[in-house]
């Protein structure tokens, strides 16, 4: 038997058999075309190499033309297969000239079918016989038509398109893609050029032969779409491992947001929509199958605390902080009760900055609201009895302070009356009595401000302030009660110390509170250890320490962590409240305020205020 008729079917079948295999991968997952163009060129393999076949084997001239004409169709379909292939498979390519491919082709096939004209030989040629390996094969003796050069140009444009690509592929780093799939479409297509150009235009008395090329390609292309599954396994082990990865860290999270007690939403701004977890539903006081939009969800809100709501998300958006922001605010449920909900929330902008997501979590926290409201209410009632309290104790040293310029303006009055009766009064000194007069007015209604301040006011006013003024201010208050108590009060503050930034009534009372404590504590001392000192110094670069110390028996170490607790006393009249009330205006100053042992007995009380800067009113 020949091997003519044993290779040309099987080379056939190989292709036909290749050709169902690529259509059924398309088929089935549609996800690219590669696979469809694949079967296609394949399937117009085997019908060309029915073609080649009978050429190879006619007998006239009239077999052999006609079977050379109708090998234009498959042939038509390969190229125009190939280009396509190339385009989708590679993602490289110029478009137009994978058409201008398709428009040659097609007036290629339609000259050759249209016309009755020959479009490979001038006229219908002279057969000849040419032997090969023992066989002999039919081969056309005559000359070539300058039609065959549209078809030829074809090929040629289909080799610089397809070269384009794999230099593309290759440049983007996917060498070996562009070596399989361009280097070897080029190398088969430069055999067939080569072939059909020296057979066709009379230079080489050979069968012709393109099939096997034809198959070469087809061959190559199929393995290298057939190596992609094999080169996805490592892929989807990976993709399973983080698959798991994903499901384990699914599990943390819902763990996180039951621990936390989390409701989660997400928002799509664009459709108006809200998406709910049940728990934050159930903080909503939504169903859990109610279909939700923003305007619903809006509704729930507190109308005072909508706009502020707004600002701050706008505010995330604008504030490059990645878009997240916190915020808490009341939702009104429909019973009427008010919740207080903490969110934490993601905005996601489009490229013109809109907001296009939102993602958040909402956290019940109205019982920390509520504490908060009381702590405040019990803060400021707490303060104002401290003063209140602080004041009976005050009473009789402003009394006294009081009465020193009272008798002063009595005693400047008598004397200005002495000086009346005299038949020409000095002028000159009657102006400096009643300007003394003035001087000591104004002390007594300094001394009077200040008790009212103290009994009045609630906020802080900060201003720079000199430590030196305000301790000597302070002393001047308590020096009678002192000297009734037979205690010395010593300050010891450094002219040049620097200002500090704090409120001057407040930062009296503290002073006032632990200068009476250091006095208390020196009931029953022994007279030479009847003093308190007051001492200012700089801490750091930002901060100035002010110390008061008593020489009492200072506090039993036992009692330390307690004394700055409310209501903490060891007096019978004590009220156990300065202490915490002082380290409060001291904490809102921005300064810490604590107490020391000492050696040698008596107690510290020692606080930090910050600097004020240069410009500081
Ligand atoms: P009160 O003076 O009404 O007791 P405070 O809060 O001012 O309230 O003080 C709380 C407690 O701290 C005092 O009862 C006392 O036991 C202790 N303490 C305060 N200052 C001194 C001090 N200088 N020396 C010894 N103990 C003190």
């Amino acid at each position: 038997m020949s091997w003519v008729t044993v290779i040309w079917p099987m080379i056939a079948s190989a292709c036909l058999t290749l050709a169902a295999i690529y259509w059924l991968v398309w088929y089935r997952h549609r996800a690219s075309w590669a696979p469809l163009f694949l079967a296609l060129a394949a399937a117009s393999t085997t019908a060309f190499t029915f073609c080649e076949l009978s050429w190879l084997r006619a007998e006239t001239p009239d077999d052999f033309v006609t079977a050379m004409r109708w090998a234009h169709v498959p042939m038509f379909v390969w190229l125009v297969s190939i280009a396509w292939f190339v385009r989708d498979y590679l993602h490289a390519g110029r478009r137009w000239l994978a058409w201008a491919i398709c428009g040659l082709c097609a007036f290629s096939l339609l000259l050759t079918l249209l016309t009755p004209q020959n479009l490979n030989y001038r006229e219908l040629p002279r057969l000849g016989q040419v032997q090969l390996l023992g066989e002999s094969f039919t081969v056309a003796e005559a000359a070539p038509t300058p039609w065959m050069l549209v078809g030829q140009s074809a090929a040629v444009m289909l080799l610089i398109f397809v070269a384009d690509a794999g230099v593309t592929v290759w440049r983007r780093g996917d060498r070996r893609k562009a070596l399989m799939v361009g280097g070897s479409i080029a190398f088969f297509l430069l055999a067939a050029l080569g072939l059909s150009i020296a057979v066709l235009w009379g230079q080489l008395q050979v069968p012709l032969v393109f099939s096997v090329l034809n198959l070469g390609v087809v061959a190559v292309l199929a393995y290298q779409l057939s190596g992609d599954p094999l080169r996805a396994v490592p892929l989807v082990r990976e993709l399973q491992v983080s698959e798991a990865g994903l499901r384990e860290s699914e599990a943390r999270l819902s763990l996180a947001v039951d621990a936390g007690d989390l409701g989660i939403w997400i928002w799509d701004v664009a459709r108006h929509e809200i998406w709910g977890s049940d728990r934050w539903r159930a903080l909503f006081a939504f169903a859990p199958s109610e279909h939700l939009n923003v305007h619903e969800v809006l509704d729930r809100l507190h109308p005072d605390d909508r706009e502020a709501l707004r600002q701050t998300r706008a505010m995330a958006v604008a504030a490059s902080q990645g878009g997240r922001y916190q915020a808490e605010y009341r939702v009104i449920l429909p019973d009427g009760s008010t919740r207080w909900l903490s969110s934490l929330a993601r905005v996601e902008v489009d490229r013109t900055g809109q907001p296009v997501l939102m993602r958040g979590t909402a956290r019940d926290v109205t019982a920390r609201k509520h504490a908060e409201q009381e702590t405040q209410l019990l803060q400021q009632q707490i303060a104002h009895a401290g003063r209140v309290s602080l004041m009976g104790q005050l009473a009789s040293a402003l009394a006294h302070e009081i009465s020193q310029p009272l008798g002063a303006i009595l005693r400047n009055a008598e004397a200005a009356g002495l000086y009346l009766q005299h038949p020409s009064p000095d002028l000159d000194e009657l102006r400096e009595i009643i300007a003394d007069i003035k001087k000591d007015d104004e002390r007594a209604s300094q001394v009077i401000a200040h008790m009212r301040a103290l009994l009045r006011r609630h906020a802080l006013d900060m201003r720079r302030l000199d430590v030196g003024a305000l301790v000597r201010d302070v002393v001047a208050l308590v020096r009678a009660d002192a000297a009734t108590r037979q205690v010395t009060l010593d300050v010891d503050v450094p002219g040049d110390l620097q200002h500090v930034r704090g409120d001057w009534v407040h930062l009296q009372q503290v002073l006032l509170n632990l200068i009476l404590n250091g006095m208390d504590a020196l009931d029953g001392a022994r007279m030479e250890d009847r003093r308190v000192s007051v001492t200012a110094r700089l801490e750091d670069a930002r901060l100035v320490a002010i110390a008061v110390r008593d020489g009492g028996p200072g506090v039993p170490a036992d009692l330390l962590p307690q004394i700055f607790d409310p209501f903490f006393t060891t007096k019978p009249n004590g009220m156990g409240m300065g202490l915490p009330i002082s380290r409060t205006i001291i904490e809102a100053h921005g300064g810490r305020l604590w107490a020391e042992g000492r050696n040698g007995g008596g107690a510290a009380f020692r606080f930090t205020l910050p600097i004020a800067e240069e410009t500081a009113g």
